[in-house]
């Protein structure tokens, strides 16, 4: 493989040692005796270089690429901006797929299941994830028209899917990922609610129910609701809608597992609704998609945009020249990526969907001494991401000025209401950030910090000791630093009950279980209401949560607009991905 040469008067990417450990072992391109060849400077020039030699296409571009590939290096290695992680592994490489989401369908026959099987299989393998929808699969036990025989229903042929990305292993880079989800009027939809209840059953799947707004209506009126059989359409038995409420409920407090989605709600923010109906998202549920869709995902941390000397302590000017920024970047890696499906490449191709959003929210509160649990936090929140909608949108208009709409732009809703045209359908998304917010050392997409310093398990049971920076240099500047101290809070993560420490600091420096339930709802609504796509956020809740908690905290996601919403009580899995030290 020809590696790009880094031009030598570019600056070496200070980085800390967490975030080299993760790049190592499986960002850097790896030569055929499984040694890297390239280091973490030649990454990142790999990709500002192939991201930038996009814009020759485009005879109207006001960059030259050189100096464009400069700007994206500094964009990345300042950590301002990062592309997600399969643009940062393969662009500029033989393997070429960039993008994170995906959404595959699942028709109701063997050629159709297995060829989607097969699809997700090579999707896998490039390091994306997959989202599907099994609705239009028959119930367990319907006749089989061809063998006369039974059908073995949604949740059985998930198994399959399941254990193919268990055999995949995404080329030694990260392992499959799937979402799947079923109506709730599907006749198996009791059997989907309880398909994780077993630990470790369907490991490589996120489930979520697809309420309709029909079924929260019977809900609140405490009424039935019809099952309706996907093969005809026929009404196929019916359930009391309180009571399927309560089942998820109940699983989602003893396991995480289902969440939910609000499919009506997603498909009126469908911005393409003539090429048919959003059915399911990406593994995180931040992505709706299009079956045969793609997005590419990026994500500004807000760390970098502090600015003590402005007058509400956020660099605006700063923020949107980084926008405008990742917005072209993210529109060049849609024509740098090779999907593995020409169906894939037509869809992306007629939309080109891009997913800016954010990280490092946590952080930025800490610096601006804004308690993430206060109505200041949820004023400021909106804020930003009503700028960062904005400016994208801006910055979309600029480049369908240089390079033309989207194909479909003239049947999408943007053309309906007059407004654009724009370069892409959609271009907000607040992802998880999970791997992005190590490499730029700040904190995960819009969550608060899970502890103020704790050992994170990352990939193959590798342990990283990490204490967030703002919160000890506020300790340091106080009488109350010491390294006894800083060991207690590591042990505890949070310092919600150390009476001795300043007032003040016990209000800023509040973790995701010093938040109350409620809070982490009204932030995903408050990014939400500014987002085109879906807000990635879990609502932490205590191991003592009730039921009526969950429950609560459901009927609150839908009378506040947001588009699905994910729980978690602490401790309800025996594997959890971060810990306190107690918990080790
Ligand atoms: N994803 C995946 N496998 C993983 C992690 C993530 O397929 O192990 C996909 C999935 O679609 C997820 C999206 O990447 O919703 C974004 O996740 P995240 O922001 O955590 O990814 P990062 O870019 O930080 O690695």
């Amino acid at each position: 493989m020809n590696m790009p040469v880094v031009p030598t008067d570019i600056e070496k990417p200070s980085i800390n040692p967490n975030a080299e450990i993760v790049l190592r072992k499986r960002y850097l391109r790896k030569g055929p005796d499984g040694n890297p060849v390239e280091d973490v400077q030649g990454m990142f020039w790999r990709v500002a270089s192939a991201i930038a030699s996009e814009e020759v296409k485009y005879a109207k571009s006001s960059f030259d690429v050189d100096r464009l590939a400069r700007e994206f290096y500094s964009l990345m290695t300042s950590f301002r901006f990062l592309p997600n992680s399969p643009t940062l592994m393969n662009a500029g490489t033989e393997l070429g797929q960039l993008a994170a989401c995906f959404v595959l369908p699942v028709g109701d026959s063997m050629e159709d299941i297995f060829a989607s099987v097969r699809d997700a299989a090579l999707i896998h393998k490039s390091g994306g994830g997959t989202g599907f929808s099994f609705s239009r699969l028959r119930r367990e036990g319907a006749r089989v028209g061809s063998t006369g025989g039974v059908a073995s229903g949604p949740v059985s042929f998930m198994k399959i899917f399941n254990t193919a990305t268990e055999q995949v292993k995404q080329g030694g880079t990260r392992r499959g990922a799937n979402m799947g989800i079923l109506r709730v009027d599907h006749p198996d939809i009791l059997k989907f609610i309880s398909c994780k209840e077993r630990e470790g059953e369907l490991n490589n799947f996120n489930i979520s129910v697809a309420l309709t707004e029909k079924f929260m209506q019977a809900v609140e009126a405490d009424e039935e609701y019809s099952l309706i059989a996907p093969q005809n359409g026929q009404e196929d038995g019916r359930l009391r809608a309180r009571e399927v409420f309560a089942l998820l409920v109940r699983k989602a407090w003893e396991s995480g597992d289902p969440g939910i989605v609000f499919l009506d709600r997603i498909n009126r923010d469908n911005p393409t609704p003539k090429q048919g109906e959003i059915e399911s998202t990406n593994p995180c549920g931040e992505q709706p998609l299009l079956p045969y869709e793609a997005c590419n995902l990026g994500s500004i941390n807000l760390a970098t945009i502090y600015d003590p000397n402005s007058d509400d302590g956020i660099d605006w000017d700063e923020f949107k020249r980084i926008t405008h920024l990742a917005v072209r970047f993210l529109d060049n890696v849609i024509d740098a990526s090779r999907y593995p499906l020409d169906k894939i490449t037509e869809t992306v191709g007629r939309n080109r969907k891009i997913g800016l959003g954010l990280m490092g929210w946590a952080d930025l509160l800490f610096q601006l001494r804004v308690p993430y649990n206060s109505q200041e936090a949820l004023i400021l929140g909106e804020k930003v991401m009503k700028f960062l909608q904005a400016e994208s949108k801006a910055a979309s208009k600029i480049l369908a000025e240089e390079r033309g709409a989207f194909a479909a732009y003239d049947e999408s809703t943007y053309a309906d209401k007059k407004v654009g045209p724009y370069r892409n359908a959609t271009t907000t998304t607040i992802a998880p950030t999970g791997t992005l917010s190590i490499i730029a050392g700040c904190s995960s997409g819009i969550e608060p910090l899970f502890a103020l310093s704790f050992t994170r398990n990352v990939m193959d049971g590798e342990k990283l000791v990490e204490a967030n920076p703002y919160f000890e240099q506020a300790l340091r500047e106080t009488e109350s630093y010491s390294k006894a101290l800083m060991e207690d809070v590591a042990k505890k993560g949070s310092i919600a009950h150390m009476e001795l420490l300043p007032d003040d600091i016990r209000r800023v420096f509040v973790t995701a279980h010093d938040v109350e339930p409620t809070y982490h709802l009204k932030m995903q609504a408050a990014f939400q209401k500014f987002t085109d796509n879906a807000v990635s956020k879990t609502v932490n809740l205590p191991s003592s949560a009730s039921e009526e908690d969950i429950r609560e905290i459901y009927w609150m996601a839908y009378e506040m607009g947001c588009k699905g919403v994910t729980v978690y009580r602490d401790g309800c899995k025996a594997s959890q991905v971060l810990c306190t030290g107690e918990a080790e």
